[in-house]
């Protein structure tokens, strides 16, 4: 494929608050060509997580900040158009950590082999993908779900929430959810199995909203979103209850840290645990999930949804639709054709 222009999303500044577009800029570059040891991907499709909007801060963090003026990079599926890397050869599908861009120059080290076929390629970024893999690690390692356990979950439309409730369907638990629309919490109520849910935005009281939605009760709390959210969930825990602290969205654009949740003295009344996690420091779980979660996916028993941008230039309004919750399912962009 000589000639082919390589279209790149780089940081052009950091946000300060809410991101917006102007914290993009799209650049072309040649193609690369790879030297030894080293492929070029054609990227297929990439992933726009909400993790992301922490990397474009200059904090220290588990994942260090994105820098200004360089491709960002993402989760992506593609296939190889070159290698001189003996593990790769051209025509592979791969997944991996690569770049907001049409080809990605890699030594392979973040890379792993995938076949094509079995599931579509963008699962390999959604629910057999590091979405899927964090829902598993949290409710199972991490909050230790009991089959008769009472879950809440929060952002629970969303490419992790969507899978912790079926997971917990199929667990044994009983699941109930919030997220921002009615069309989401049908969702979740009518195809995605979870036994009560309710939209958040039109909730008069949160901490009321989610006991009628946990009439007894939360046993295992998958917090995906914190804020007011996380502190209403906090008062209907029951004793012994288990926080699997996944993500705090609420609070990614703010500008400067908000108090914490109040009425904290809840966690030692009702003897909780609440315990933050990062999915991959749990390498031998995520595989565990991806065996089980192919097969339940085989067998019918696992439901999935997708939102999906076109091009490589709508990268930056799909990560921000996806953080004002436009999105529904795993929020993706379709870089080229499979
Ligand atoms: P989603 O697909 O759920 O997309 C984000 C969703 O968050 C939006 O669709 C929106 O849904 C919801 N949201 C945004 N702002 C708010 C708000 N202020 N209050 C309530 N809900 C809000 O994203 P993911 O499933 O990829 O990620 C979910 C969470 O999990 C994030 O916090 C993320 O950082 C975390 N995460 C953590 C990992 C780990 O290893 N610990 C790994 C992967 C993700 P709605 O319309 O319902 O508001």
């Amino acid at each position: 494929m000589p000639n082919e222009i390589n279209r790149q999303v780089c940081l052009a500044s950091r946000p300060s608050g809410w991101v917006t577009e102007e914290n993009f800029t799209l650049t072309e570059e040649a193609m690369p060509e790879p030297g030894d040891g080293q492929l070029v991907v054609r990227n297929i499709f990439m992933s726009v997580d909400p993790y992301m909007r922490g990397r474009m801060n200059d904090t220290k963090s588990y994942v260090p900040p994105f820098e200004v003026g360089k491709v960002l990079q993402a989760g992506v599926v593609g296939q190889v158009v070159a290698s001189k890397h003996a593990d790769f050869a051209e025509g592979d599908h791969v997944v991996g950590m690569l770049g907001w861009e049409n080809y990605s120059l890699s030594d392979g080290k973040q890379l792993r082999k995938i076949e094509s076929g079995a599931v579509p390629l963008s699962y390999h970024l959604g629910i057999l993908g590091m979405p899927g893999m964090t829902a598993y690690v949290g409710l199972h390692k991490i909050a230790e779900a009991q089959s008769d356990d009472r879950v809440f979950v929060s952002a629970a439309s969303g490419a992790v929430g969507s899978v912790v409730g079926q997971l917990a369907k199929l667990h044994g638990c009983r699941v109930a959810g919030c997220a921002g629309s009615d069309e989401k919490v049908a969702l979740l109520t009518d195809e995605l199995g979870y036994d009560a849910a309710f939209n958040y935005h039109s909730s008069k009281s949160l901490p009321k909203s989610i006991a009628n939605a946990c009439p007894e009760g939360i046993d295992v709390n998958f917090e995906n979103v914190g804020g007011e959210i996380f502190e209403a969930a906090l008062w209907n825990m029951r004793d012994f209850g288990r926080v699997a602290l996944c993500g705090m969205i609420a609070h990614y654009n703010d500008e400067k840290m908000q108090p914490g949740p109040r009425g904290m003295g809840v966690i030692i009344a009702r003897r909780l645990r609440i315990q933050g996690f990062i999915v991959f420091d749990h390498p031998e779980v995520c595989e565990e999930y991806v065996l089980k979660a192919a097969n339940w996916l085989a067998e019918g028993k696992l439901t999935y949804r997708e939102t999906v941008a076109e091009g490589i230039e709508n990268a930056p309004g799909a990560f921000i639709s996806m953080l004002k919750g436009e999105n529904t399912g795993k929020q993706i962009v379709q870089l080229a054709a499979q």
